[in-house]
C-alpha cells in the first residue's frame, strides 16, 4: 500500500507503510503528520531500548486507537509519537520508534517540528533510569536475541537463552586478545555471524597509545544509534543550562585514513566511521553540533593542513560558532597552541580571499576556496583583537564572541590540559563530554555546571549492558592518595548493584559483538540519578610502572607530576606534555619521566622536580624498594619544544586520527619509534637524590 503524503506548504510525499516492515524500514528524515485510522501500531524492537520502554500495556490498547498524531525523527533515529486517541487525549511516547501494520490506511503529512525536543530526551531519560534494573535486563535480551545466532554465543552454549543468569553462567568475561581470532576472521572477510547476527561490515581501530599498536573492533549501524543516543542526552542537560540556538559548532575534528582490508571490511578510527555517516551528521544537526568545516576537510588525508582550515572556516562563520569542541581535551589544546603560530596567515586568507599554499590537498583546497570570499574587515577585526589579547588570554570568547562554552572529554588522561584550556577559553565554561570508547559508549555527563575535574557520567541504561568487577584494595596497601594498588577482584556486580563510594572495572556487552568485555578502566560510583549509577573516571586499570614489587599507575604518574610541576610555578614554566619509561636495562632499574616544558628552567629547579617526583611515589612498593636500593633513583628528562607534535605525527603516521590521541603516559620498550623519538630530543637530565646518591 502506498500512501500519498502531503506537507502543510502542500508538498506531494509518499511514505510506504510496507516498505517500513521490519527490515525495509527506512528512517523518515522528516517530521511527519499521521492523519487517519491505523489499524495497529507497534514498537519496533530495536536492540537498544525505545522500543520497549511502555511495553505491553500500551501495545494492548492500540489496535482499537484511531491514531491522529505525528511522528518525529529524534536524532536518536527512533521516533517519537504524540498519539490522540478518538477522546483527544494527547498522550506522548518520546524515543520510540513505530511501525504501522500493512494494510493500514493512514496519511503522513510533513510538518514542521523540531527535531530534538530536549525536554522529552530528557523525559525519556528520566523514566529509562528510573527503572534501569529491567531496562538492563531488556536490553541485554534484546541484544542476545538479535544475536542469537552470533558463533561466539553458540560456542559458549548460551543456546538462546537471553535471561542475565544464564547469560553470566555460560559466557566468561574478555578481554580484547580473547576475542583477537574472532575479529580476525572478520578482518579477513569471514561473513559468517561471528560474533553478530548481522555480519560486521565495518571496523574501528582503538588508539592502543601504550602498546604502539591499534587494535581492531566491531562497528555497527546499532552501536552508531548507542552513540547519537548518549550525546543527544547530555546535550538535552546541557542545553537546559547553557541553551544555544541556531547554529553551528566550532569542531576540531579529524578523520583517519579508511583501510579495507584483505577480506574486504572498511577499517578506521570510530571517529571517522562516525562522521563518514549521513546518519551521525543529522543526528549532528538535531543536536545543533553541525561543524563549521566541510567534510572534506574532516576526513582530509591531512591533519596540519584540516587542522589550518578548521581554525579558518571556523572564523568565516565566527558569528554562528556557539561552542567549541573536540573528542579530547588535547586536540581542543593543541589547536590553539597552533593558531598562535599561523594566525596572521590565517588573516591574509581572510584578506584576500585566497587560501595559503600550504594548502595542498587538493579536495581540502576546492572545498575551502569556494567558503573564502575577500572579507578585509574580518581579517582586520581578527588581527585587532589577536593584538589585544595578554599571552592568547580568553582568545576563544575574543575571537567567537556567541560561544557558550567548550566541550571535549577532560577527566582521566586529559586533566593534565586543563590548565592551558582554562587559559585560552577565558571566562568560558569548560565542559567535559561522556565518557566511551570505541567499544562502544557507558555514560553521559548530565549535569555540565560541574568542573571536569569533579564530572560525573551518569550510566545509560539503554545503550548496552554493564556489569562492574569490585576492586578491593588489600589490607596494608590503602594509601590515601593513590591508585597505586594491586586490586583484589570479586564476581561482577549488576548495573544497579554497584555501592557508592566504592572501585569498580567496567565490563561492557554491546550491540556491536561484544560480550561481558573488560573495557580495563577503573571507576568510583559517587551517587546514583534514580536507580542508574553515576562514576568518576578514576585511570586505566594496566599499572604503568612497575619494576619489581611497586605498582604505579597513570593517575599516581599524573599525581607526582602536578606535585613537581607547582616547583615550576615561581619560574611561570609550564609543562607542555609528559611521559614515563622504566629503565629496566641497569641494574637495578629505574623510573624515567619525561616533560616537555614551555620554556627553560633553572637546573636547581628542576633537580628539584628530580627529588619531587621520586618523592611522589607514595605507593609502598615503591618507597620500600628505593629505601632498600632495589629501585634506582628516579631520573627526569627534559626534552626539545615540539616533542610531543612528532609523537602525535608518528600516532597519525600508523594511521591514527588526532580526535583519538591520548599522549602515551608510559612508553614500553617495545615502542622502539616513540624511545628514538624520546631520546634524540632529550636536552638534559637529572638524577634525584631524595633517598642519598
Ligand atoms: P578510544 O577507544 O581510543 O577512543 O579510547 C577509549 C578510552 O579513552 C576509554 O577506555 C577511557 O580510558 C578513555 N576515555 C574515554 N572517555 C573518557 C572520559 N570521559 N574521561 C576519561 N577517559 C575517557
Amino acid at each position: 500500500m502506498r500512501m500519498k503524503t502531503r506537507s502543510r506548504a502542500g508538498n506531494e510525499a509518499a511514505f510506504n507503510f510496507q516498505d517500513a516492515l521490519p527490515l525495509g524500514f527506512r528512517f523518515l528524515r522528516r517530521s511527519y503528520y499521521v492523519e487517519g485510522a491505523v489499524r495497529a501500531i507497534t514498537p519496533l524492537l530495536l536492540p537498544y531500548g525505545g522500543g520497549f520502554l511502555f511495553g505491553a500495556p500500551w501495545k494492548k490498547a492500540l489496535p482499537c486507537l484511531c491514531l491522529s498524531g505525528h511522528f518525529f525523527p529524534t536524532h536518536n533515529s527512533l521516533f517519537s509519537v504524540v498519539s490522540r486517541n478518538p477522546r483527544s487525549k494527547t498522550t506522548s511516547f518520546p524515543g520510540s520508534m513505530y511501525l504501522a501494520f500493512r494494510g493500514d490506511s493512514a496519511k503522513i503529512l510533513p510538518v514542521q517540528m523540531p527535531i530534538c525536543s530536549c525536554e522529552e530526551t530528557i523525559n525519556e531519560f528520566e523514566s529509562l533510569t528510573r527503572d534501569a534494573g529491567r531496562v538492563q535486563r531488556d536490553t541485554l535480551k534484546k541484544i542476545l536475541e538479535l544475536n542469537a545466532g552470533a558463533e561466539y554465543l553458540k560456542h559458549f552454549g548460551l543456546g538462546g537463552r537471553t535471561d542475565v543468569e544464564s547469560y553470566k553462567s555460560c559466557i566468561p568475561l574478555c578481554v580484547h586478545s580473547d576475542l583477537e581470532p574472532y575479529i580476525q576472521r572478520i578482518v579477513d572477510g569471514d561473513r559468517s555471524p561471528v560474533l553478530t547476527g548481522k555480519p560486521i561490515t565495518s571496523l574501528s581501530l582503538s588508539s592502543g597509545t601504550t602498546q604502539g599498536k591499534p587494535k581492531f573492533l566491531p562497528f555497527n549501524d546499532e552501536l552508531l544509534e548507542t552513540t547519537l543516543q548518549t550525546f543527544r542526552t547530555s546535550y538535552a542537560f546541557r542545553n537546559r543550562e547553557y541553551p544555544i540556538g541556531k547554529g553551528k559548532a566550532l569542531q576540531f575534528i579529524y578523520g583517519s585514513k579508511q583501510v579495507v582490508t584483505k577480506g574486504g571490511i572498511l577499517a578506521t578510527t570510530a571517529t571517522t566511521n562516525l562522521y563518514r555517516s549521513q546518519r551521525y551528521k543529522e543526528g549532528m544537526k538535531g543536536i545543533q553540533s553541525q561543524c563549521c568545516s566541510p567534510d572534506e576537510v574532516i576526513l582530509g588525508p591531512d591533519f596540519h593542513q584540516a587542522l589550518y582550515c578548521h581554525l579558518l572556516c571556523g572564523l568565516i562563520c565566527s558569528d554562528e560558532v556557539h561552542h567549541v569542541f573536540s573528542t579530547f581535551a588535547h586536540s581542543l589544546v593543541h589547536a590553539f597552541q597552533t593558531f598562535e603560530e599561523v594566525w596572521e596567515d590565517i588573516c591574509a586568507d581572510i584578506r584576500d580571499g585566497v587560501l595559503s599554499k600550504r594548502i595542498t590537498v587538493p579536495s581540502i583546497r576546492e572545498a575551502v576556496s569556494k567558503m573564502l570570499k575577500p572579507n578585509p574587515e574580518l581579517a582586520d577585526s581578527i588581527y585587532k583583537k589577536c593584538m589585544g589579547l595578554s599571552n592568547w588570554y580568553g582568545v576563544i570568547p575574543a575571537l567567537w564572541p556567541n560561544a557558550k562554552y567548550v566541550y571535549g572529554i577532560m577527566t582521566g588522561s586529559m586533566e593534565p590540559y586543563l590548565k592551558k584550556l582554562r587559559h585560552y577559553a577565558g571566562h568560558l565554561p569548560l565542559i567535559s563530554a561522556d565518557y566511551g570508547a570505541s567499544e562502544g559508549w557507558v555514560g553521559a555527563n548530565i549535569d555540565p555546571t560541574m568542573p571536569p575535574e569533579q564530572v560525573t557520567y551518569a550510566v545509560l541504561p539503554h545503550t548496552g549492558y554493564f556489569e562492574f568487577i569490585p576492586l578491593e584494595k588489600p589490607n596494608g596497601e590503602e594509601t590515601e592518595n593513590s591508585a597505586s594498588i594491586h586490586y583484589i577482584e570479586s564476581e561482577p556486580v549488576g548495573l544497579t548493584e554497584v555501592e557508592v563510594d566504592k572501585i569498580y572495572e567496567v565490563v561492557i556487552t554491546t550491540v556491536a559483538g561484544l560480550y561481558r568485555y573488560r573495557l580495563g578502566d577503573i571507576v568510583k560510583i559517587t551517587g546514583f540519578h534514580n536507580s542508574t549509577p553515576e562514576l568518576q573516571f578514576i585511570c586505566r586499570r594496566s599499572l604503568v610502572l612497575s619494576i619489581n614489587i611497586d605498582k604505579n599507575t597513570e593517575k599516581d604518574l599524573q599525581l607526582a607530576v602536578e606535585e613537581a610541576a607547582k616547583l615550576l610555578e615561581g619560574e611561570k614554566v609550564e609543562i607542555v606534555d609528559f611521559t614515563s619509561y622504566v629503565e629496566k636495562s641497569s641494574d637495578p632499574g629505574r623510573y624515567v619521566i619525561f616533560w616537555e616544558l614551555s620554556s627553560d628552567a633553572s637546573n636547581d629547579i628542576l633537580s628539584s622536580c628530580a627529588n619531587c617526583l621520586d618523592l611522589a611515589f607514595v605507593d609502598a612498593g615503591y618507597m620500600g624498594s628505593r629505601k632498600i636500593k632495589t629501585i634506582g633513583p628516579l631520573e627526569l628528562r627534559i626534552l626539545k619544544k615540539g616533542t610531543f607534535k612528532e609523537i602525535l605525527d608518528h600516532f597519525l603516521s600508523l594511521g591514527g586520527a588526532v580526535s583519538q590521541f591520548k599522549a602515551p603516559r608510559f612508553v614500553n620498550s617495545s615502542n622502539i619509534k616513540v624511545l628514538e623519538i624520546l631520546s634524540r630530543n632529550t636536552t638534559n637530565s637529572y638524577f634525584s637524590t631524595a633517598y642519598g646518591i
